[in-house]
């Protein structure tokens, strides 16, 4: 019987070496969007809008969770918790792992595992205590090698590629953060 894989996905650019590694394989792959960090909506939707484009294109089921909560993410720290990165591993991941259940699929895994700029044995450990407690497999894929190659094969989709990597904080701590804004505050004038 042919593997079902449930692959978290944060963006399209970030799903292109994954999507592509992974389908070498004979799995069943499923995409699921679930990042209530994102913000703003403005953003949210971008980045969704461009995981539906690539999903479309290479004829793959996308699952897409609403969730939209960016103020859990610039009040973090009445979370209780001492690290905004590790929450929002945990929330995705957690969230990920408990629809894969729900699906009846065999792993799960997360496209926050192509990126340098995250802490890939952090999302690893994550990954694994709920690979555990939903009785799945976590498949812990070092993607970081193909980086720049899924960020080139983005640009040659056209898809946009942020510039920040989700919540406010990022957002507010951007080198880019000015002309971030005023993207953003254009797409809003068109919504
Ligand atoms: S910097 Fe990125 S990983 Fe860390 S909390 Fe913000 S969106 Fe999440």
């Amino acid at each position: 019987m042919r593997k079902k894989i449930l692959l978290h996905a944060c963006c399209g650019p970030c799903a292109e070496y994954p999507l592509q590694e992974l389908l070498k394989s004979d799995a069943d792959i499923t995409v699921y969007y679930f990042n209530p960090n994102i913000h703003p909506i403005e953003e949210w939707k971008r980045r969704l809008a461009q995981l539906e484009y690539l999903t479309a294109r290479l004829g793959l089921e996308l699952i897409v969770d609403g969730t939209s909560e960016p103020d859990i993410w610039i009040d973090w720290e009445k979370q209780g918790k001492t690290n905004r990165c590790s929450m929002c591993y945990e929330s995705r991941l957690g969230k990920t792992a408990a629809k894969a259940a729900e699906l009846g699929m065999d792993a799960f895994l997360s496209t926050l595992q192509v990126s340098p700029y995250q802490d890939f044995d952090l999302i690893t450990s994550i990954g694994n205590n709920y690979a555990e407690k939903y009785s799945l497999e976590y498949m812990a894929s070092d993607f970081r090698s193909g980086f720049r190659q899924g960020q080139n094969m983005a640009r040659e989709d056209g898809l946009y590629r942020q510039k920040y990597c989700g919540c406010a904080i990022s957002l507010e701590n951007s080198d880019f953060r000015e002309k971030i804004l005023r993207d953003l505050e254009g797409l809003a004038a068109q919504q």
